[in-house]
């Protein structure tokens, strides 16, 4: 085990600086235009696919080839300091993975994860759908339901799942459904859609207050019917599961959460970006912009708006490293990966606040950037774990009691 350092090494470093170069360079500049387009923007996820960054390859970099957890937070602070919303479009395949990661045998994850990505020239989109139209934070309430046809070996899926991020148009959807209703969130298990079953169809596509050029829309299952090889982690493990839950033996896992607590520093970190994006604009234009005489920056009111947002962002970021090392080391004790993504959704939001503030009319207006960080940044609110669920896993951890 590594002892936890800040100092990045040699291969992070470039890493960061590679990631930095493609978000300077190539997401910046078109990230006004796609926000406004509300599509998935095609021709960034191509040049990503052509350099490697849109690839399970660099998802497996970052998430599991580190021994210190940091390259995850580090990459993504980049990719999301370029923009929010073309971030998402380039990782929404990644929830689709880490689901399949999550859930799935050895074999499924080398089967399916590829097809999530496609490569350079053939770009695939993967979907996690888990949230429903009347379950959201409450993971226990999904109705989506299958059923297993034994005579066909197969799964059969129905129901309606909101709030998907390429939901619909992907390629590979993951769809966390019921087995056995009588078992909560437990009864559950997560299934691989391949490409063109018949049944599965996109149903609203939502039109978002942020991250607008990732495509958010509903998904609807009518009888979707899938080999029973596309049940992730294998029929047998999921019947001893089921038996050993219905005895009453205590088991940890639940589909879908074990998909949403190893990625939330991954989320924090994206935040982060926003944060920083935001800081680094206002810095700069406090230090140009001229009132009264002097850069407004000579004010206090501005510099120590600018100097909480440093601290602020320096804070979020630790506790981010932290929770991404201790994810790496299964060192969670308090919730640390639920702290960090708490404070840096605060964090985003109030920050891109701030630095509205300072760019006064300017900060208000679409031909500046700081509006579109500012309503992206609302959504490290409420996507994978909403402020009060952060709170609610945070104070359990703490006191050890069922807070509800
Ligand atoms: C842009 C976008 C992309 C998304 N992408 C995906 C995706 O790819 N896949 C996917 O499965 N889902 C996705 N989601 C869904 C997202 O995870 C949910 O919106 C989120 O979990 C909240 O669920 P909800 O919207 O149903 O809110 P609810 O659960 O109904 O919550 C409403 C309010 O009540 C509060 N609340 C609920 N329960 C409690 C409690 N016990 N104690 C205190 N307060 C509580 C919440 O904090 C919130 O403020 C996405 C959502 C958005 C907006």
């Amino acid at each position: 085990m590594t002892g936890f350092s800040l100092r990045l090494n040699e291969d992070q470093l470039q890493l960061q600086k590679w990631v930095h170069d493609f978000a300077e360079d190539v997401i910046r500049p078109a990230a006004a235009e796609w926000d406004q387009r509300e599509e998935t923007p095609w021709p960034i996820l191509e040049q990503a696919a052509e350099i490697g960054l849109y690839s399970w390859e660099f998802l497996a970099e970052i998430m599991m080839n580190d021994p210190t957890g940091l390259s995850s937070p580090v990459a993504l602070e980049e990719l999301f300091w370029g923009d929010a919303g073309i971030g998402m479009a380039i990782m929404a395949s990644g929830l689709a993975a880490a689901g399949i990661a999550a859930a799935g045998t050895s074999e499924q994850v080398m089967e399916w994860v590829p097809q999530c990505y496609g490569g350079p020239g053939d770009v695939k989109l993967g979907a996690f759908a888990a949230s429903e139209p009347d379950a959201g934070s409450d993971v226990s309430a999904y109705r989506t339901r299958a059923v297993y046809d034994e005579a066909k070996d197969e799964w059969v899926l129905n129901g309606t799942k909101t709030w998907i991020s390429n939901g619909g148009i992907a390629d590979i959807h993951v769809v966390v459904a019921v087995v056995d209703p009588k078992l909560g969130s437990k009864g559950q298990a997560s299934f691989i859609v391949p490409p063109n079953t018949a049944g599965l169809s996109m149903g609203q596509k939502f039109s978002k207050h942020g991250i607008r050029a990732s495509h958010t829309a509903e998904v609807v299952l009518d009888d979707v019917r899938i080999p029973g090889h596309c049940l992730l982690g294998g029929k047998e493990k999921l019947d001893e599961k089921l038996a050993a839950v219905r005895e009453g033996k205590h088991i940890h896992s639940q589909a879908a959460m074990q998909t949403f607590e190893s990625t939330r520093p991954a989320v924090a970190a994206q935040a982060i970006g926003v944060a920083r994006a935001a800081y680094e604009y206002s810095l700069e234009y406090a230090k140009e912009r001229h009132a009264f005489g002097r850069p407004i920056i000579m004010n206090q009111s501005i510099a120590f708006m600018l100097a909480d947002m440093a601290t602020e962002i320096d804070a979020v970021r630790l506790l981010t490293h932290r929770a991404a090392w201790l994810g790496r080391h299964n060192g969670f004790k308090n919730a640390e990966g639920s702290m960090a993504k708490l404070k840096a959704g605060r964090v985003a939001v109030w920050a891109t606040e701030r630095a509205m503030q300072i760019l006064g009319g300017y900060g208000f207006v679409s031909d500046y950037p700081v509006e579109r960080w500012h309503r992206d940044a609302k959504i490290y609110d409420i996507f994978e774990g909403t402020e009060q669920i952060q709170q609610l896993v945070i104070s359990r951890a703490i006191s050890g009691m069922r807070i509800e």
